[in-house]
């Protein structure tokens, strides 16, 4: 509070009050790939970011399949504002590349990739392991073909040279912007952390730096309100690292303080948590010791696998489609170059969609699939209600009535959405959803 003294925009009673307060602002992200809405009131937009909306009630979201079928991402107000700041620096008609570094569990990156052209590529990377996990399976719910996820420490980017458009560093804090949220967090602040996330940050930035393109930016975000994390480090990025604030083209909504180094979000002038934004370009080349060289070229498809892959995927599809191990994996060329050139030197966690594989000849389609944009034309669907989709994401046993006839492969869909593969056999219908896409709640659905 001390710190905050003073500062602009700062008002400490309206602050203070503001956190005393129960309230809680929930807000979603709608899947753009996804034609499906949800069922709640959608008529409170999010000022600054296309496809957001406020919720009057925070519903049960692991009880809507809609939730589970990648429809919509539930994400923090203030952090849709990178909608406003990628609009702001990049063209999406172009073609771009951009690193998503601190990425999970996914809300940027899945807005990020909202943002891009089909022909762009987005890098989500999670230096913990356990959290790049969570990471893929959000983005496999977006359901796009232009991702990969890495889980790599920051360093390991710096020998790419030049390759990345935008660097997205939503970096890791001190995290006061969440005390209302989350107010045990305040008894695990100290201003010891601050100083140890402020070196952090530094660190992070400048150890990536040199995989950004001259010209590109530099997008830095914290949920912090500590000068320290944000104003200060944008400072240090233009006198160490030689980078060039650069202020946005719009004047921002009424409450967002412009800082002249950054945009803060205050919770007593705006309806979001705390956070900052900032932006900054590139303009000078970096130097680096060893670009990485181990490139590796892709498996291709033989005229066998062409031929097994002709029934579900078109050949425009199939230009997209490469194989590793046994899997058959869909992602855009810029992907796929990226993956021969730099790939070896990283650990992958997710390359595009993963979509099928064959065990004698018969088709075993993978969970990604079912999220995806381009679902199999020659697989039947299956439409659900509610509880039927309910019970199938519970691992339930569930055979509709209109199904009972069917045989064969089937995707089940609730709203048109896939939720995941199952087989119909004469009287039943095995559940091919895998056990971490499952609800483990046994009380949801139950009616
Ligand atoms: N961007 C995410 C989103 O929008 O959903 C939230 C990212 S969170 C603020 C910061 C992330 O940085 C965490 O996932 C954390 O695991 C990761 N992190 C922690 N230490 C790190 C380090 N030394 N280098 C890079 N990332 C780190």
């Amino acid at each position: 509070m001390e710190s905050l003294r003073g500062q602009q925009g700062f008002d400490e009673s309206a602050f203070l009050k503001v956190h005393e307060e129960e309230e809680r602002i929930t807000s979603i992200r709608l899947n753009p790939f996804k034609a499906v809405s949800p069922d709640f009131e959608l008529n409170k937009p999010v000022n600054w970011c296309y496809n957001g909306y406020y919720l009057d009630v925070r519903p049960s979201f692991t009880a809507d399949p809609l939730f589970h079928a990648g429809a919509y991402y539930v994400q923090e107000a203030g952090s849709m504002f990178l909608d406003k700041v990628l609009r702001g620096c990049l063209d999406p008609g172009k073609s771009l590349t951009i690193l998503d570094l601190c990425a999970a569990p996914g809300g940027k990156s899945t807005l990020i990739n909202s943002f891009i052209s089909p022909d762009s590529l987005l890098i989500a990377n999670e230096v913990i392991k356990q959290r790049a996990g969570i990471l893929a399976a959000n983005l496999s719910r977006w359901g796009t073909t232009n991702t990969i996820v890495t889980n790599n420490d920051p360093s390991h980017f710096g020998q790419l040279p030049e390759v990345f458009d935008a660097i997205v560093i939503d970096a890791p804090c001190s995290g006061s912007g969440l005390f209302r949220k989350q107010p045990e967090a305040i008894a695990e602040w100290s201003e010891e952390n601050v100083s140890l996330c402020s070196a952090r940050q530094k660190r992070i930035v400048a150890d990536v730096l040199p995989a950004l393109k001259t010209g590109g930016y530099i997008i830095y975000s914290t949920c912090s309100y500590s000068v320290a994390e944000n104003e200060a480090q944008v400072e240090w990025m233009e006198k160490e690292l030689g980078l060039n604030y650069r202020s946005l083209p719009e004047v921002p909504e009424e409450g967002i303080i412009d800082t002249g180094k950054g945009y803060r979000f205050y919770p007593h002038l705006v309806n979001s948590e705390g956070f900052f934004i900032a932006v900054l370009q590139k303009t000078e080349a970096t130097t680096i010791g060893q670009p990485y060289v181990k490139a590796e070229k892709l498996a291709g498809l033989t005229a066998r696998e062409r031929q097994l892959l002709e029934p579900y995927l078109g050949k425009e599809q199939q230009e997209n489609i490469f194989k590793h191990a046994a899997l058959y994996k869909q992602l855009n060329a810029t992907g796929r170059n990226f993956l021969e050139k730099y790939g070896r030197n990283f650990y992958i966690r997710k390359a595009g969609m993963d979509v099928c594989q064959f065990k004698h000849d018969e088709l075993i389609p993978e969970q990604d699939w079912a999220w995806g944009e381009s679902l199999p034309q020659c697989i039947s669907k299956i439409e659900l209600t509610k509880e039927e989709a309910l019970r199938y994401l519970k691992k339930d046993t569930v055979l509709p009535e209109s199904a009972k006839q069917n045989r064969g492969l089937a995707l089940l869909t609730y709203k048109k959405a896939g939720l995941g593969f199952g087989k119909l056999l004469p009287g039943r219908l095995n559940n091919y959803l895998p056990a971490y896409c499952a609800i483990v709640d046994k009380s949801i659905g139950l009616t």
